[in-house]
């Protein structure tokens, strides 16, 4: 052993064992080595708009570092953002929040991690649906939560039923975690489903619900419901998560919002008040511009990501083996790799599973895409249709030449 390495040991605390990095991230930084070494690598990895932040919200942000507003602000965010978040919802969801139901954070993520690291003790369940984002199993884990992991499969559309949910609650289950539209099945529920799901929760005043609508706006067979908006009755135990990233390109703004009971807005605005102290002021600057300002430019941008959709699932399926739902909503294809487990590469290695087949991707083609094990269904890839049409064609051109050569 060497002495980085006890070092390393002796000093991290227990919690850093029952973790790992993002793999989204992970692979991301991946592809960036691999290009600085001068590999060419199609990246399919993460789920980045590669449209640019809109000019008349970058503007926003420009001219409020030209006026000093680069201070600290509340914890729970500017009031300017409180305001157009309250409005937002109103206007799009048909649900009235106070202000004190409302909190920003630097992120989504930031405000999913601080609602589990408020509510959970020890030992609580959080029910978490595959296929999940990759960040939730390991953040109720870090917050001493027991991920209670509820498998559903593609015959059923990757969507949980009343019935699995129903199982899956215990008297220590705190949460159900549900991301719709789905990263990465784009899975979306409709106003049935999820009046059969609200039923089942009804029934269990102990469970808290959050959901995760990041992707709210990337529906492309239809207008998205929210769960709040089916049962506003339950609005004492949802909890609903959003933010700028994906609608307005904004990813590396860091802006995130959440609706909540007053109680829990309250308790993330503390665990923000202790931890980051608030959101950029610059940046819920320019998100309060995004929110109010026209949103056409949502409209021209899910245009875009829906003729990108298309494209990848017809190129997708047009490979032998390979099977690739179109998916409702966000900006991912999940397509079923399992027809490849069993065939030989070129150089005599054994396709054994949906990791086998993304190293050989990677290694013949030069092309990145994350596995659907880290998403808790094998035998998927997750591919994101976040970049252009061109990079599309092209990396879907070299999967197919690969595919052709496994025997
Ligand atoms: N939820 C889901 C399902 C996501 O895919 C992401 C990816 N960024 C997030 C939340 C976090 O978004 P952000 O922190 O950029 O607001
Ligand atoms: N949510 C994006 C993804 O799934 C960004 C990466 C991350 O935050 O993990 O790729």
């Amino acid at each position: 052993m060497s002495a980085n390495t006890t070092t390393a040991t002796s000093f991290l605390a227990q919690r850093m064992s029952v973790i790992k990095p993002s793999p989204s991230m992970a692979a991301k930084r991946r592809v960036d080595q691999l290009r600085a070494e001068g590999k060419e690598i199609v990246d399919f990895t993460i789920g980045e708009p590669d449209l640019p932040t809109p000019a008349h919200i970058a503007q926003a942000g420009i001219a409020a570092i030209q006026r000093g507003a680069a201070k600290y602000t509340a914890s729970a965010g500017i009031r300017e953002l409180l305001v157009a978040v309250q409005q937002k919802f109103q206007r799009e969801n048909q649900l009235s929040f106070e202000l004190d139901q409302l909190v920003v954070g630097t992120g989504a993520k930031q405000l999913i991690f601080s609602a589990l690291q408020a509510t959970l003790n020890a030992g609580d369940e959080v029910i978490i649906p595959t296929p999940y984002w990759v960040s939730y199993p390991d953040m109720v884990l870090l917050n001493d939560g027991k991920p209670v992991i509820l498998p559903t499969t593609e015959a059923q559309n990757f969507k949980i039923t009343p019935e699995s949910l129903e199982a899956a609650i215990t008297p220590r289950t705190k949460w159900l975690l549900l991301n719709a539209p789905n990263n990465p099945s784009g899975a979306i529920y409709t106003e049935a489903e999820l009046k059969a799901l609200l039923d089942v929760l009804a029934r269990h005043p102990q469970v808290l619900l959050m959901v995760d609508e990041i992707y709210e706006h990337f529906c492309y067979d239809g207008v998205y419901i929210s769960a709040l908006t089916v049962r506003p009755e339950l609005a004492p135990r949802v909890m609903l998560v959003n933010g700028v990233s994906k609608a307005y390109a904004m990813t590396g703004w860091r802006i995130g919002y959440a609706a909540a009971p007053a109680w829990l807005a309250k308790a993330i605005s503390t665990l923000i008040s202790q931890s980051t102290s608030c959101a950029s002021q610059i940046c819920q600057i320019a998100a309060a511009t995004a929110l109010t300002a026209d949103q056409q430019c949502v409209a021209d941008t899910v245009t875009i990501y829906k003729e990108r959709r298309d494209t990848i699932v017809r190129m997708l399926n047009d490979i032998e083996g390979m099977s690739c739902a179109s998916p409702a909503g966000a900006f991912y294809v999940f397509p079923n790799v399992q027809g490849f487990v069993g065939k030989q590469t070129p150089d005599g290695k054994t396709i054994t599973n949906d990791l086998d087949f993304v190293h050989y991707l990677l290694d013949a083609a030069g092309v990145a895409v994350l596995d659907g094990t880290a998403y808790g269904n094998p035998g998927y890839l997750r591919m994101s249709f976040a970049t252009d049409l061109e990079t599309i064609k092209t990396g879907c051109e070299k999967i197919a030449q690969a595919c052709r050569q496994l025997q």
